[in-house]
């Protein structure tokens, strides 16, 4: 409702599923969990980028865009996601990743190929640096090159979930469920950013956990804090947010962003063999990682229900030959 004025196209398969995990509850004798399927929004495996890219690409097209740009980790599910916009919208797609190109193309990076976008290696570089030279050599061409942010997080963007957290507590209110405790993956922070902006204004008094991929809490929770900020205004919402609004856990950073260890393996392991559900190495296997060890340090009682929100990333798991 707040995000209906604002322009939008229409690429997300919506509502995702929300789904219960029962064979996962009774296994760990904790909370009800359930799972928001937002690994199934479709777009060339799915993700919650393409929530984002539903305003991002909008904006694109309103400018009068022929290129999108944006940049990340050599296996990044946001770049992946879109060059298949970009793709599906007939525009011209750059992708600004980090470091240098390895040996094969696997997982997202298999797929960034397909979906024909180009690839430009930073090297040595920042990617966002990086990212902005390319914008300005593609502008020196005669493009009209459209810079997606890094995770797609800026108040456009982040208007994706802010309609998510909406679209969730319609599904939630029409099936008589209500959700103690919503728990995901946090990276560059807007998702949890757009679900608080919503949370805030539909009243929602269940915790909203962000386990930390990346950053240490306290930069994250300001970035979040600006940025949920910065959206608010953008919708015309008089909100405004503080760091401390923001639940977040960075107990589970382990070796760094996206070195698998035994949490995210014994997570992918365990929700593959008990429910049939594929979870990715770098966020959605840390997050839920985290999640299984705060059930079993009994962080919730059994009459709670939990739901974890998938954010996708499973074409990653594809850019290894094994998990070890
Ligand atoms: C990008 C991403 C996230 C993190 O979302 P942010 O909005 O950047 O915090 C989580 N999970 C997956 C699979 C992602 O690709």
């Amino acid at each position: 409702m707040f995000t209906n004025r604002r322009p939008r196209i229409s690429i997300a398969h919506l509502p995702t599923p929300l789904e219960p995990l029962p064979r996962l509850t009774a296994l760990l004798r904790g909370p009800q969990l359930w799972v928001k399927r937002d690994d199934q929004t479709g777009l060339a495996t799915g993700g919650n980028k393409t929530r984002k890219l539903e305003f991002l690409v909008a904006e694109a097209l309103a400018q009068g865009a022929d290129t999108l740009i944006t940049c990340g980790a050599a296996q990044s599910n946001h770049a992946r996601q879109t060059a298949a916009a970009a793709a599906r919208f007939g525009l011209a797609c750059t992708l600004v990743l980090r470091g240098h190109p390895p040996a094969q193309a696997q997982g997202n990076l298999l797929l960034d190929g397909l979906l024909g976008a180009e690839i430009v290696w930073a090297e040595d570089a920042p990617i966002t640096e990086r990212m902005e030279e390319v914008a300005e050599s593609l502008r020196a061409q005669g493009h009209r090159p459209y810079v997606v942010p890094y995770g797609g997080s800026n108040p456009v963007g982040v208007c994706g979930y802010v309609a998510a957290m909406e679209e969730l507590l319609a599904q939630a209110a029409r099936e008589g469920l209500s959700f103690d405790h919503i728990v995901l993956a946090s990276s560059s922070g807007g998702t949890q950013a757009g679900l608080m902006v919503a949370a805030r204004v539909l009243g929602y008094s269940g915790r909203i956990l962000g386990i930390s991929v990346d950053l240490p809490a306290d930069p994250l929770r300001r970035r979040m804090a600006e940025l949920a900020t910065a959206t608010a205004d953008f919708l015309g919402l008089p909100l405004s947010f503080a760091p401390g609004d923001f639940a977040v856990e960075d107990s589970y950073l382990g070796g760094g962003y996206g070195v698998i260890g035994e949490r995210e393996r014994e997570a992918i392991r365990l929700l593959a063999r008990t429910e049939g559900l594929l979870l990715d190495p770098v966020y959605t296997g840390r997050a839920f990682g985290g999640l299984i060890d705060l059930v079993r340090r009994g962080a919730f009682s059994s009459q709670e229900r939990v739901l974890f929100w998938h954010t996708g990333g499973v074409a990653g798991l594809f850019a290894r030959p094994t998990l070890e």
